[in-house]
């Protein structure tokens, strides 16, 4: 399968102490479902946001269909962005928009500043956006208020914007971080779903451990800044997640005892 990203050698530097990446390397094929995983603060958020470069590394390479993107300027950065949605712990919508409206905001990157503060939105553009908000079963909301909405038809709605753009590369940064487990599991099939059948490339960043391992291709374990496990979740052992996790390890493992037990 082919390449699509590849980070060599990425670092990033709040500021002059906070090293907050250091020496990651990997790589991501087409149509992938790959999570990153790891404890608070250990760079999970810097890492994927540094892909859309909504972050930008100190140094490195961060090859993107073969470009290294952070070499790229105003015009081939705003290209990049049509081709990688972003899904957002807390949804990032205007709330005072209806849902089809918060869709449509996923097509303003094909547009001039003009076009997109008019709303200018093409019959083609409406219909695409109904579209994939049925198949995200909220035919019934596409014309109600944001604000309206449960957590996780908001997701969807995130996602729906997301998918709208018609992207190659999916982020999704804590995407259900902020969902009761019945909504975690709604989402979490349909980014699975998205990856399987719409060949879209899908990173996660989770913070739950048994989420990642249930519906990912490939772990990515990141600790301090680096990558300590790169590989699929059938291979991933419990002194890994110790390493991974460090002090936090025997708290998670706790929980997924009681869970398993349940
Ligand atoms: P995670 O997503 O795994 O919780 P982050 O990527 O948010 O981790 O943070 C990694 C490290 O970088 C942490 O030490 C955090 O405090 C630091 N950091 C993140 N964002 C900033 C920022 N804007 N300025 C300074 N330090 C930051």
């Amino acid at each position: 399968m082919t390449t699509l990203l590849e980070f060599k050698q990425v670092s990033k530097m709040y500021g002059a102490d906070t090293k907050a990446l250091t020496d990651i390397n990997f790589t991501v094929r087409e149509g992938e479902f790959v999570s990153i995983i790891g404890p608070s603060g250990a760079g999970k958020s810097t890492l994927l946001r540094c892909i859309n470069r909504m972050i930008d590394a100190s140094g490195g390479e961060i090859m993107f269909n073969g470009a290294n993107i952070l070499e790229f300027k105003k015009r081939e950065l705003k290209r990049l962005r049509t081709q990688m949605g972003m899904v957002f712990q807390h949804y990032n919508l205007v709330n005072r928009l209806s849902v089809i409206e918060n869709v449509l905001h996923g097509r303003l990157g094909y547009k001039s500043t003009l076009e997109g503060v008019m709303g200018l939105y093409s019959k083609e553009e409406r219909l695409q956006a109904y579209s994939i908000l049925k198949t995200l079963g909220l035919e019934e909301q596409v014309y109600k208020r944001c604000d309206q909405l449960s957590g996780g038809q908001k997701q969807r709605v995130g996602i729906a914007r997301a998918l709208v753009q018609k992207p190659a590369l999916l982020l999704c940064d804590e995407p259900i971080a902020s969902l009761d487990p019945n909504a975690s599991r709604i989402i979490m099939d349909h980014l699975r779903y998205i990856s399987a059948t719409m060949g879209i490339t899908v990173i996660v960043n989770l913070h739950q451990v048994d989420t990642a391992l249930n519906y990912s291709d490939r772990i990515l374990g990141v600790n301090r800044g680096t990558i300590v496990y790169n590989g699929p979740p059938s291979k991933i052992s419990g002194e890994h997640l110790s390493t991974i996790y460090g002090s936090e390890w025997s708290e998670l493992q706790g929980e997924l005892e009681v869970r398993d037990a349940r």
